[in-house]
């Protein structure tokens, strides 16, 4: 399985939320895994065969709990210093950081996290 789509489930498996519609899923994929549509459909398809996500009739259920995936919840730091917002590109002086077992996303400032469904 490639590296892209394991990061994409673990993701996936941690999201804060129960519905996404497919845009929103794919909108995080985007932001955080690939710019690449196509290999975005291949993470969601992996993740409906793994039972991450279930497809509902306009939403993804998301499932980790009866998943056999290993879920573990993301650890969100945050530190004051200076950097610039991985998904809006603005400046921003509290970044935020998300890591998921062993890979890091971020920055993020304080509305873009929770755009992204890490955080409540
Ligand atoms: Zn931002």
């Amino acid at each position: 399985m490639s590296d892209k789509i394991q990061a994409g489930l673990e993701l996936i498996a941690v999201i804060n939320t129960e519905h996404l519609t497919p845009q929103e899923l794919r909108k995080i994929l985007h932001y955080l895994i690939t710019k690449d549509w196509n290999l975005i459909g291949k993470i969601i398809d992996a993740a409906i065969e793994d039972k991450l996500i279930e497809r509902g009739e306009k939403t993804y259920r998301i499932i980790p709990e009866v998943s056999g995936f290993e879920f573990r919840k993301p650890r969100v730091r945050s530190t004051k210093e200076r950097g610039v917002c991985m998904l809006c590109g603005k400046q921003i002086s509290l970044c935020y950081y998300v890591d998921i077992m062993s890979r890091t996303y971020g920055p993020f400032g304080s509305t873009c996290i929770r755009k992204v469904r890490l955080m409540e």
